[in-house]
């Protein structure tokens, strides 16, 4: 249930480091309630240049929610009551492959879920569905954001699988060399699943951007909390460019054809 009648066709989800996108030329803040409990924070609705955008902190303001704690389904079902489309995820990660740079940015297209006991779907029964997950991202968002990176000539990798572990423990040396050398895995985080299922469940179009931080512990290279630090702040000043230039550049609501987000449910359920 929404207290005004707010909507917005673009939704943000900002993750470690961006708690507010600062790119808003004018804001409201919302509180949203849903079926399943209170999202992580307020959610902000206002301009970004010519578009209404709502943007919600995954961790909460001052990131005092632990990935494992993160109430996901509220957090897409306040996106939908809002009317987003289009679900835009920032997050932090780690990385698997030595030519994936602190500091660079990755638009994956796979992911692998190793998270443990979190509440995975909107369909806990009478409705059963069983979603797609062959291509779990949009693939319209992902090359307008591929394509958005080069022009402001940020270091992107155009593909990637993304791994989510548990958390909020980081991985043990034996683990991260299975993410790596098994698994075939690219980055590493925490908070990808069950967001992205969800988003696909509620039929919105979603992407990631990936903000590589530092190297996982597999690649034993030396890091001071400082570093980490340093290529945060500066990923999360890139982000902001990127988001403004790629929210532009979003239609007014998926275009038939383009993806086929919309149309997730229709041989998901039972
Ligand atoms: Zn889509």
């Amino acid at each position: 249930m929404i207290q005004q009648n707010e909507k917005a066709l673009i939704g943000i989800i900002g993750g470690s480091g961006l708690y507010d996108p600062g790119i808003f030329s004018e804001a409201k803040e919302l509180k949203v309630y849903t079926p399943y409990g209170e999202p992580s924070d307020l959610i902000t609705i206002g301009k970004i240049g010519s578009k209404t955008v709502a943007f919600l902190p995954r961790h909460g303001r001052r990131h005092r929610i632990p990935p494992h704690k993160i109430n996901y389904r509220a957090n897409i079902w306040a996106f939908k009551e809002l009317g987003v489309k289009w679900v835009i995820s920032v997050s932090a990660v780690g990385s698997l492959r030595m030519d994936y740079k602190p500091g660079d940015f990755v638009i994956p297209d796979q992911f692998i879920d190793m998270t443990k006991k979190r509440d995975y779907t909107f369909f806990d029964g009478p409705v059963v569905a069983h979603i797609s997950m062959a291509d779990p991202f949009c693939n319209h968002l992902r090359k307008l954001a591929i394509e958005t990176a080069n022009e402001l000539n940020i270091v992107v990798h155009n593909t990637g699988t993304y791994i989510c572990i548990e958390g909020p423990r980081f991985s043990t040396r034996a683990e991260s060399r299975v993410w790596r050398e098994v698994y075939k895995a690219d980055i590493i985080g925490m908070t990808l699943v069950p967001e992205v299922n969800l988003a696909c469940e509620a039929q919105m179009c979603y992407a990631t951007i990936a903000m590589v931080t530092d190297y996982d512990v597999f690649a034993e290279v030396p890091v001071t909390a400082e570093e980490v630090e340093r290529v945060m702040s500066k990923n999360v000043e890139k982000a902001k460019k990127l988001l403004y230039a790629l929210i532009q550049k979003l239609p007014e609501k998926p275009e038939e054809g383009l993806c086929s987000c919309c149309n997730s449910l229709k041989t998901a359920l039972v």
